[in-house]
């Protein structure tokens, strides 16, 4: 079983800034126990922070084109990120589905981009606020899991990591309880099983995010199904970020 704890800097920090964290990162990764920990920072620094990156933190990118490579001006493909020495791409985030036009089918095709690569795709699925009290979220994020990972040939699913974020708790400060968050992990869970069997989908790390931070990651990651998180505001300072981590039960302090 994999455990993953990755930040998502989105359009946050300047270079400097960048190396710095780096490097408050390196000294502090021996505590990170058993836990896989990655960083997506802005696109122009990947290449550096990839060639700076200590063992056990890899670098992946906040997107990746659906296309090879051709005349798609702006767009970086995922060949060309294992070329800069980068380990993967969120995709399907829910600010790209609702600003920058990832529909299901770009989000599936960007899947298959990075997996083609064996490269890791941090596939991101969640419902709204609305869609939940509505009581459709089970609903919702089965279509998203549907649409994206469905056809992928099971060889596929080492590069695959589901992040469960409900929308309403991205960026709020409300989190969802672990209960919520562990109903929604073993439907996922299920879904994966039901679909590629039981063996390959107990091997898919679930992560958890939205307004996660040092005071709740423990009991987040102590459900049976969530195994890490995807940690945006927390990602930032290198203090927050590790006291993140070490919430993982299988860190060195979990
Ligand atoms: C995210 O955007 O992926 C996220 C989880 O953000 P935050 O932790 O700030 O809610």
């Amino acid at each position: 079983m994999r455990n993953i704890v990755a930040g998502n800097w989105k359009s946050n920090k300047l270079m400097g800034e960048a190396l710095k964290w780096m490097e408050d990162m390196s000294s502090w990764m021996p505590n990170r126990g058993h836990v896989e920990v990655m960083v997506a920072p802005p696109a122009p620094y990947l290449s550096q922070m990839a060639s700076k990156a200590p063992a056990g933190l890899s670098v992946i990118a906040q997107n990746v084109s659906p296309e090879g490579p051709g005349a798609h001006t702006g767009e970086h493909t995922a060949e060309m990120l294992k070329s800069c020495g980068v380990s993967g791409a969120i995709v399907g985030h829910s600010e790209r589905r609702a600003r920058f036009g990832d529909t299901d089918r770009l989000v599936a095709q960007k899947v298959r981009a990075l997996v083609s690569e064996k490269l890791q795709a941090v596939f991101c699925c969640g419902e709204t606020l609305e869609q939940r009290e509505a009581g459709e979220a089970q609903t919702v994020v089965h279509a998203q899991l549907k649409a994206a990972i469905l056809g992928l040939d099971a060889s596929a699913l080492p590069f695959v990591v589901v992040a469960y974020e409900p929308i309403w708790a991205i960026g709020t400060g409300k989190t969802a309880s672990s209960e919520e968050a562990q109903a929604m992990h073993g439907s996922i869970r299920g879904w994966l099983a039901e679909t590629f069997g039981a063996d390959k989908a107990s091997e898919v790390a679930i992560l958890y995010g939205g307004s996660c931070k040092p005071a709740n990651a423990h009991e987040l990651f102590s459900q049976p199904d969530i195994n890490g998180g995807l940690i945006g505001g927390a990602s930032l300072e290198p203090l927050d970020f590790q006291g993140v981590v070490e919430g993982h039960p299988d860190s060195e302090k979990g």
